[in-house]
């Protein structure tokens, strides 16, 4: 879905160079004997891979193309993220998934979790066990050990030894990531929200491969930069001005339509709360605590609607309603997901009754057989709160 907004600058074209470029650096890096590690969720410690020596790279995967192979072995009543990270991993259609040398995976979703037993056929897999709740000390110990036992793992794998210096460089690193990327969400928090959240999706995309993260960085610093002379251009800030301020939540948007449906019909997304925005970016790794207790500290806390109970996804969603100063909150549920479908309910009653903001559920898959349908609900309800 190519998107016509104006001003636009982040788009595909944008990201795509990045790609090229991440692309075959992390082919190089693959054939001097750097191990590519396939990740699946926002709780898998991206520093403990990097800190061996691998490098990660995110299997989330948005497209329906893959659907076929993975119903040959999956249910198709399925989260269509399920299928199609599947359906790349068996068809063998996905380049970085077959870059892969092996697979750490979280014990997340019901649909996840089975999904990755499958995998194991394909390729080594280390599963972490997640507690399926942040409430309790014992949790916290529980998930550190499962983290030792992925350092285990990798150490292993990659026959890089993992020490406390080398964890506590790509803690660092990491957080400068976070802070970068919040940076960018950050430029929509003041009076005029100024970067589209189709834009800040291509901005702080790892773009495949990660690897070379100062770059990156840079690379992002930069698009800060550019978006920041929009403040002077009064033709920009006067049809941001009109926009109705949308805070994007629920599942990932690895599939983009509705966030790009939402702008396209004239909403500014400002803020995106899912794992691949500032869920995961919000809060940083503590540099002062042991490596290991630091990264099960903020792992755990990641408010994903696996978690049980997951009050702290409502705390975040009203922090970023009052900082990003978002007119309404649409929360997207994938067909089939029913830990996020479940937990809407208790969304909708924060949203609407907490925080005195509207809100609207949009329950859909990847494909496009309706959007038509999803644009007339979308446009009623910015017309609603514009
Ligand atoms: S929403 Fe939760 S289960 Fe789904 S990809 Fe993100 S962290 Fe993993
Ligand atoms: S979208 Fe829902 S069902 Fe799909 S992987 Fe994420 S948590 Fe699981």
């Amino acid at each position: 879905m190519a998107l016509d907004l104006p001003g636009l600058i982040f788009d595909q074209a944008y990201i795509k160079d990045i790609e090229d470029r991440v692309y075959e650096r992390g082919v190089a890096l693959s054939a001097s004997g750097g191990k590519i590690v396939g990740l699946y969720c926002a709780f898998t410690p991206k520093e403990v891979v990097a800190a061996a020596g691998g490098i990660p790279v995110s299997l989330c995967a948005g497209s329906e193309d893959p659907f076929p192979a993975a119903e040959e072995h999956l249910p198709a009543n399925l989260c269509p993220l399920i299928k199609s990270s599947y359906g790349h991993a068996v068809g063998d259609t996905c380049p970085y998934f077959h870059m892969t040398d092996f697979l750490l995976a979280d014990a997340t979703c019901d649909g996840k979790k089975k999904m990755f037993e499958l995998l194991t056929r394909i390729r080594p897999l280390h599963l972490l066990l997640l507690p399926q709740s942040a409430g309790a000390p014992e949790n916290f110990r529980a998930w550190e050990t499962e983290i030792r036992k992925a350092v285990d793992f990798l150490e292993k794998m990659t026959g890089n030894l993992i020490t406390e210096e080398k964890l506590a460089g790509q803690i660092r690193i990491y957080n400068r990531l976070r802070r970068t990327v919040e940076s960018i969400f950050g430029l929509n928090a003041g009076d005029l929200p100024l970067v589209y959240g189709s834009e800040i999706t291509h901005i702080t995309s790892m773009a495949g491969f990660e690897c070379d993260l100062e770059i990156r960085m840079a690379e992002m610093e930069s698009a800060r930069e550019k978006i920041l002379e929009r403040a002077g251009d009064h033709a920009f800030t006067d049809q941001m001005k009109k926009r109705p301020r949308i805070l994007l939540t629920g599942c990932p948007t690895t599939n983009k339509k509705v966030l790009f449906l939402i702008e396209e019909a004239g909403g500014c997304v400002v803020a995106m709360e899912s794992c691949g925005g500032l869920k995961s970016v919000g809060r940083r790794v503590d540099e002062t605590l042991p490596p290991l207790r630091a990264l099960a500290e903020k792992y755990l806390n990641i408010a994903c609607a696996c978690m049980s109970p997951n009050t702290g996804r409502l705390d975040l969603i009203g922090e970023l309603i009052r900082d990003y100063r978002a007119d309404g909150v649409i929360d997207l549920t994938w067909n089939a997901c029913h830990t996020y479908n479940v937990e809407a309910f208790s969304v909708r009653e924060a949203v609407q009754d907490r925080f005195d903001t509207p809100y609207m559920q949009i329950l859909t898959d990847y494909s496009e057989n309706d959007m038509g349908q999803l644009e007339t609900r979308i446009q009623a309800f910015l017309e609603m709160i514009a």
